[in-house]
C-alpha cells in the first residue's frame, strides 16, 4: 500500500510514485470525490447499470457533486427516486474529516484535516480585500528537506489522492457557504447562469502551496485541478490557480502542458552554494537548469508571469549582491517574472532568523529598480501557525516501516 518511496536528497532517482487511487473506507463503500465523469460512469457500470445509463448518471452525479456541492444522493432530484438508495448503498461523496478549525485574528483560517485512513494534513484560507485564497496541500509531509520549512522536517507519509485534494476545495466552499442555492431541473442550468462565478464569493483563488511538493504527486494534482477548472465542476479559471514547486525540473513542462495553471518557483537563493544548502533539491536540479525550464514553461508571458518566491533569511540570502544577482539571472534567461519576497516565518527550532524590515526593503528596491515587480508579502495567520512554511502535523512522526506495516494491516482487514 505504500505509494511513495522516501527520496534521499541528493539522490539518483526521483521518488517512484505508484498511482494512489481512491482511499478505502472502513464501511466498504466507494468515495466518488475526486473522480471524473467517466470514472464515475465506469463504477456505476461495474455495479450493474448498463453502459448508456451509467454514462448519463455519471454526468448527472458529477454535476451534483462538484457544481452543487451535494453530498447526499437523496438530494439529486433528476435521478429516479428508486435509484438514489441504490447509489447510497454503494457509494459516498466524501470530504476530508475536520479535526480542528482555527481562526486567526487577521481573518486567516486553518483546518487540520484527516484522510479516511487516518493521516492528518492542513489547509489554509486567506481572505484579502479583493480576493480569497485557499492554500491547498498535495502531500502529507514532504520528502524535500528545505531547511527553512517546517513541513520539510516531517517525513513524507503519503501523496494525497485527487479526491483528498479536490475535497479540500469542496470543504472550503462548504465552510464559506458558497454553493449555488435553489432547485435544479434536469441538467439545464440556464436559469442559474451567472450564479456560479467567482464574483461575490470569498474563495476566488487557489494556490498549491500547502504541505508537500505538488510535482512529486503530479497525476493526482493534475486530475484534481482539472475538476476544479471544469466548467461543470468547480469552474475556477486556470488564471486563478497557482502551482508552486521547489524546482522539480523534469515535471515542469508537463505541468504547463497538462494543467496550464500559473507557475510559482521557490527560488530562495542566487548561488549554488546557498541554494544547495537551503533547498537541497538544487543539488540535483541546479539553478541554470531550473531557470531554463522556467523560460520554456508553456504559457508564460508578460501577461502571465512566473512568480519567483524568495524567503528572506537574515545574513543568508538577503544581501545587495544577492538582489543584483537575482536580477541578472532573471534577465539572462529573459524570464517574464515577478518576485515575491516572503519574510521568513519562524517555527520552534528553526535554524534561521527573518531579515530586518530595512534589509527586506532595500532588497525589494534593488529588484524593483531593475523593472521587476517585487512585493513583500505580509505574513498571514502567524498566530495560528498558518503562514508559509509553518504547516506541520503530528501524524508523521511514525517511521516509514511502521506506516507501511499499518497500511498493510488495514488493507488485510478490509479484505
Ligand atoms: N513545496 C512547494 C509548495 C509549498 S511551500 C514549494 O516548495 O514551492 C510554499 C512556499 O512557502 C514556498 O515558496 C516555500 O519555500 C515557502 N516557505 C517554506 N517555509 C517557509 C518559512 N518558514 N517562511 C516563509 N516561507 C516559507
Ligand atoms: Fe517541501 Fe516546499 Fe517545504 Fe521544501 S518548501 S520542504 S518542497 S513543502
Amino acid at each position: 500500500m505504500a505509494d511513495t518511496a522516501l527520496m534521499p536528497i541528493p539522490g539518483l532517482v526521483d521518488p517512484v510514485t505508484v498511482p494512489r487511487d481512491i482511499t478505502a473506507r472502513p464501511d466498504g463503500r466507494v468515495d466518488l470525490m475526486g473522480l471524473p465523469r467517466l470514472r464515475i460512469a465506469a463504477l456505476f457500470e461495474a455495479a450493474g447499470l448498463d453502459g448508456k445509463a451509467a454514462r448519463l448518471r455519471g454526468k448527472q452525479v458529477f454535476h451534483w457533486i462538484y457544481h452543487r456541492g451535494v453530498t447526499d444522493f437523496a438530494a439529486m432530484t433528476d435521478i429516479a427516486k428508486s435509484m438514489r438508495p441504490w447509489m447510497a448503498e454503494r457509494f459516498v461523496i466524501g470530504r476530508p474529516e475536520i479535526v480542528e478549525a482555527q481562526h486567526s485574528e487577521d481573518g486567516t483560517r486553518k483546518w487540520l484535516l484527516r484522510t479516511a485512513d487516518g493521516h492528518d494534513f492542513e489547509m489554509v484560507f486567506i481572505p484579502d480585500a479583493d480576493r480569497g485564497t485557499l492554500c491547498v496541500s498535495s502531500q502529507v509531509g514532504c520528502t524535500l528537506n528545505c531547511r527553512f520549512c517546517h513541513t520539510g522536517t516531517m517525513r513524507l507519509v503519503r501523496n494525497l489522492t485527487a479526491g483528498e485534494i479536490v475535497g479540500q476545495v469542496m470543504l472550503a466552499r462548504d465552510a464559506l457557504g458558497e454553493w449555488p442555492k435553489g432547485a435544479m431541473e434536469g441538467l439545464d442550468e440556464d436559469e442559474n447562469a451567472g450564479a456560479y462565478t467567482a464574483d461575490g464569493r470569498l474563495l476566488t483563488n487557489i494556490v498549491m502551496m500547502g504541505m508537500g511538493e505538488p510535482l512529486y504527486n503530479f497525476d493526482n494534482v493534475r486530475d484534481a485541478l482539472k475538476i476544479v477548472m471544469d466548467g461543470d465542476g468547480l469552474a475556477l479559471s486556470k488564471r486563478r490557480i497557482t502551482l508552486s514547486t521547489s524546482g522539480v525540473v523534469p515535471m515542469m513542462a508537463r505541468a504547463g502542458e497538462e494543467i496550464g495553471v500559473n507557475l510559482a518557483v521557490s527560488l530562495h537563493a542566487t548561488t549554488k552554494a546557498v541554494r544547495d544548502e537551503i533547498v537541497p533539491l538544487n543539488r540535483k536540479y541546479g539553478l541554470d537548469e531550473l531557470l531554463a525550464a522556467c523560460a520554456a514553461y508553456p504559457g508564460a508571458s508578460n501577461a502571465r508571469r512566473i512568480t519567483f518566491e524568495y524567503v528572506m533569511l537574515d545574513g543568508i540570502n538577503d544581501s545587495d549582491e544577492d538582489a543584483r544577482e537575482l536580477v541578472r539571472l532573471i534577465k539572462a534567461h529573459k524570464l517574464p517574472a515577478k518576485v515575491n519576497l516572503i519574510p521568513f516565518n519562524p517555527w520552534p527550532g528553526a535554524p534561521y532568523r527573518c531579515s530586518s524590515p530595512e534589509r527586506i526593503g532595500r532588497f525589494a528596491e534593488i529588484v524593483f529598480a531593475a523593472g521587476i515587480s517585487a512585493p513583500v508579502r505580509t505574513p498571514r495567520g502567524r498566530d495560528i501557525d498558518a503562514a508559509c512554511g509553518q504547516l506541520k502535523t503530528a501524524a508523521a512522526k511514525r517511521s516509514r516501516a511502521e506506516l507501511d506495516r499499518l497500511a498493510e494491516e488495514k488493507q488485510a482487514a478490509l479484505g
